[in-house]
């Protein structure tokens, strides 16, 4: 089989894809006319092949019954790293057996819903803890940066087995939304307990001790069970067990800054040179430049989507964004962040990271309103340094209060985000404006530790049979890579038990 690659118009393009069998979608903005390139699969002598050809997609995954299964591992945290790695370990017949501090999605979903209503944080179960992790209730963007990971493509295959659209096994920058994500993630639960996994809901592991001694085998006692770590970035309190209890960790650069916002119809115009997105959705920006040595970037941009409180402590302000599956809000949100090395920040606590972006937390908390209101400043004034005397509309719930982030924020940050912003301008000119608002603060963007490991085996370098992966361990960034280093520890697991 072959394919042939086509350019064309929007409408030509959206009217292909609901014939032909589609294997690579991407939008062209570079020149004035918005173009779509689509790569559509054809048979040997050249002919397209109908979407609805009876050819399988990808071959599906075949997954053990593990009910009685003689090996088991156990799996802490049931994000994207801990969720991939129990199906891979189910498709190798060895049982999961996963820890998850948070509920499961529909009971998560009720604490969501409390939280963007300003009736309290459940420090257990919010935008970061409860079932399928930090990336449940987001943009679910599945593209990655790095291509060296191993199979991107079985992530993909996976999220649309279990109910992704079509367009996430082709599409240049796939995203499911965080209207379809809990369903997908409830049928991933489903799975691993119909095949023999067991899943744990708001048991939070206070202790790897007696996991880490847990025998498994024929006869038990024959080996220990191996434990995968997927715990993700949020869980400071986690890292602090962990280091009490002597497991290698380290400081690692990360990302901090704030989360801007734009009406979705300027970004349009900016990035598409039109207000009509009809079949191409509204657009999207990943923007970089570099200030006084240092990355100054956009991260995880959501287009037609909405800013939401992704704290998990009391005390602290932290914002994030998320949209549904078809963006379709009237605001485009983006995370606008700053590169922080580990020598930025004094001592020699491995730590020390984790108290930074605390600190800053509790700060954008302080700048905040009564009622949980993230403090916010207009684009424009916050660059040339002015009091808003008032905010635009805002998607964030909790709603936002005029606060001078371009007083408060670390100069070191604040200094390089404003001539980042003038940067961006230069580019798109418009995209500096007032219309836009800045909210605070984005501090987790990226983790601050490092569970350092073994490349070979994957285990951590201070503790045998402990597997950290995932956004947590400093090895991955963002659904699809954590996934993917879920997959890896788990196969791991795998050809070691054989
Ligand atoms: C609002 C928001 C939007 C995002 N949007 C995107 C996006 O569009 N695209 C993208 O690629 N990435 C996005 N991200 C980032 C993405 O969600 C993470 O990179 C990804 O979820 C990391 O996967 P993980 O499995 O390593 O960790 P996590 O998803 O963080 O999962 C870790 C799990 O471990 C549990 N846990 C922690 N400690 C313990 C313990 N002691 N005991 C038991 N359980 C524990 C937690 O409750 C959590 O469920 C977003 C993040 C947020 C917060």
């Amino acid at each position: 089989m072959d394919s042939v690659q086509y350019i064309l118009s929007p409408r030509e393009a959206f009217v292909a894809e609901q014939q032909w069998r589609v294997v690579k979608r991407s939008v062209d903005a570079r020149q004035r006319e918005l173009r779509v390139h689509l790569t559509i699969l054809t048979d040997d002598q050249g002919k397209p092949i109908a979407k609805d050809a009876p050819i399988p997609l990808y071959e599906p995954p075949v997954f053990q019954d593990v009910h009685h299964a003689t090996r088991s591992a156990i799996i802490i945290g049931a994000g994207p790293a801990g969720l991939f790695a129990a199906l891979t370990l189910l498709e190798h017949g060895i049982k999961p057996i996963i820890y998850e501090r948070g509920k499961e999605v529909s009971e998560r979903k009720k604490d969501i819903a409390l939280l963007n209503r300003n009736e309290g944080l459940n420090p257990e179960s919010n935008y970061c803890f409860g079932e399928g992790g930090a990336g449940t209730f987001s943009d679910g963007k599945l593209f990655s940066r790095s291509k060296k990971r191993g199979n991107m493509q079985r992530v993909m295959e996976l999220f649309h087995y279990f109910g992704a659209p079509d367009t996430v096994l082709y599409e240049a920058h796939a995203h499911i939304g965080s209207d379809k994500l809990p369903g997908i993630i409830k049928r991933m639960r489903e799975c691993i307990l119909e095949h023999g996994g067991e899943i744990h809901f708001e048991t939070k592991v206070e202790s790897l001790k007696p996991h880490l001694t847990s025998p498994q085998g024929e006869g038990k006692g024959e080996t220990l069970t191996p434990v995968i770590l997927a715990i993700g970035h949020s869980a400071h309190d986690t890292y602090r067990m962990l280091a009490a209890e002597g497991v290698a960790l380290e400081t690692k650069g990360f990302a901090m800054g704030v989360r801007a916002e734009h009406p979705q119809s300027l970004i349009n115009k900016l990035m598409y040179h039109s207000t009509n997105v009809e079949y191409v959705g509204n657009a999207s920006y990943s923007l970089v430049t570099q200030v006084d040595g240092r990355g100054v970037y956009s991260f995880c941009m959501c287009p037609g989507g909405h800013i939401v409180p992704a704290g998990s402590e009391a005390g602290s302000c932290v914002v994030n964004g998320m949209s549904a599956s078809h963006r379709n809000s009237p605001y485009a949100n983006s995370g606008m962040v700053v590169q922080i090395n580990p020598e930025d920040i004094p001592g020699d606590d491995p730590l020390r990271g984790l108290a930074f972006q605390e600190e800053l937390e509790r700060m954008a908390f302080e700048h905040g309103g009564p009622q949980a209101q993230a403090p916010g400043q207009r684009l424009k004034d916050f660059v040339e340094g002015r009091a808003s005397k008032d905010l635009p509309a805002c998607s964030y719930l909790p709603g936002i209060i005029p606060s001078r982030l371009d007083q408060w924020l670390p100069t070191h940050i604040g200094k390089r985000l404003q001539q980042g912003f003038r940067d961006f301008d230069r580019k798109y000119p418009g995209f500096l404006t007032n219309d836009a608002v800045i909210v605070g603060v984005e501090s987790r963007s990226s983790s601050a530790v490092r569970i350092p490991r073994d490349p070979e085996t994957l285990q951590s370098v201070s503790t045998p049979n402990l597997y950290p992966c995932g956004e947590g361990a400093g090895y991955a960034g963002g659904i699809t890579s954590s996934a993917l280093d879920g997959i890896n520890a788990a196969l791991k697991i795998a050809e070691l038990a054989r």
